[in-house]
């Protein structure tokens, strides 16, 4: 029996990640789901924001279902004693760096998307992010200066980071409609030229795919101005970071998005590989424990683990199509609901067990 490792967390997490627990438990009853705890949660049962015990459940799980870590209380501390370490460690132990973020607009939610309907009707793009590198993960230093008090992180990329990133993303556009925008700020980075030569390097491999390069501001802007001219966007950890919450809102609501975190060959075709699934926001402290928060990325998120982590597509789909069911249905948590009555978070997910 497969097991999976349900890490909550903080805030909205643990009301974000029961909802898509159900929805697994339900499509999936042969796998042992086993929670445990993490970020402020663990700091404050263990003094740990990734205690051992819950690492010795995710070594022997094949994939992570995960809500969202961080809490306020911690705000000024050194990083690793924050609970984001426990995500970075995550990340950065279990060689995550491809994370898959896909933006999809339903039908029914066109309406609510901060773009006019017509420039997200259909959309469908994916920002794939390199997440085990870069500025995150730089050297970090605060120390004095010509008497001024100075902090410098640094932003690093070797050529080999950025091939095997490059090389998922031309995997991913292949199985699409074949287009790759790489995202860059040439004009400026070191890392850049770097970026930018093993792209076009790698690319060689990929005659079938498009390739187009583009600054990150340019790519900004259009996202916002034409985003259904993207396929499969790749870029570094900030770059990434930015864009996709960016990507986010065309969508709605950030409650919507899900995110899968993925390692080793690129070209393994995604199934029955280890992975960690999580919704793109963070805890959403202004409405956590209200029962309120939208549990759709959550729910996406488990069924980006079923596709990829238990190679299971039909009933990957299953629950994609379940959640478009409960949306067509006019269901809406209150993020989404405008003017109509909002559905709680237990509410919503009792409409999508249904569509299932
Ligand atoms: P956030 O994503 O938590 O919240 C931003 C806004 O979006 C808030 O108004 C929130 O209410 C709303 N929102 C988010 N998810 C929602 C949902 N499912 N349904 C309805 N509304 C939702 O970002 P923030 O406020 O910048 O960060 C809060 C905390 O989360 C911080 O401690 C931050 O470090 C942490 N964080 C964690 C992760 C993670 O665990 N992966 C990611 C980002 C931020």
């Amino acid at each position: 029996m497969p097991t999976i490792a349900v890490l909550p967390g903080d805030g909205i997490g643990p009301e974000v990640t029961a909802c898509a627990l159900k929805v697994l438990e339900r499509v999936r009853p042969d796998c042992d789901y086993v929670t445990c705890s993490v970020g402020a949660d663990a700091i404050r049962k263990f003094g740990d924001p990734y205690p051992p015990q819950t690492e010795a459940v995710v070594k022997r799980s094949v994939g992570i279902l995960f809500g969202a870590v961080g809490g306020t209380e911690f705000d000024g501390k050194p990083v690793q004693e924050r609970p984001e370490w426990a995500l970075f460690r995550l990340r950065k132990e279990n060689d995550l760096y491809a994370n898959i973020r896909p933006v999809r607009i339903f039908e029914s939610l066109e309406n609510a998307s901060s773009l006019k309907p017509e420039l997200v009707r259909g959309l469908d793009l994916i920002v794939l992010r390199e997440l085990t590198s870069g500025l995150y993960f730089g050297r970090k230093e605060t120390k004095i200066v010509d008497g001024v008090e100075t902090a410098i992180d640094t932003l690093y990329y070797n050529a080999k980071e950025i091939e095997r990133i490059a090389r998922f993303g031309f995997e991913l556009a292949r199985g699409r409609n074949k287009r790759l925008t790489s995202v860059d700020k040439l004009n400026v980075l070191e890392t850049s030229r770097l970026w930018r030569k093993i792209v076009i390097e790698v690319a060689k491999d990929y005659p079938d795919v498009a390739l187009e390069h583009m600054l990150v501001d340019n790519a900004a802007m259009q996202l916002v101005r034409d985003p259904k001219r993207f396929d499969v966007m790749v870029t570094e950890n900030t770059f990434g970071d930015i864009l996709s919450d960016e990507a986010a809102m065309l969508s709605g609501s950030i409650g919507n998005l899900p995110s899968a975190s993925l390692g080793g060959d690129a070209s393994a075709d995604g199934g029955g590989r280890f992975g960690l699934y999580e919704p793109i926001s963070g805890t959403a402290p202004d409405i956590a424990g209200q029962g309120i928060a939208n549990p759709t990325a959550a729910i996406l998120s488990a069924a980006m683990l079923v596709r990829y982590s238990l190679n299971d597509a039909a009933n990957a789909k299953r629950i994609e199509e379940a959640v478009a069911a409960t949306f067509r249905s006019g269901a809406r948590t209150r993020d989404l609901a405008g003017t109509s009555t909002a559905l709680g978070s237990a509410a919503f997910t009792e409409v999508v067990l249904s569509n299932l």
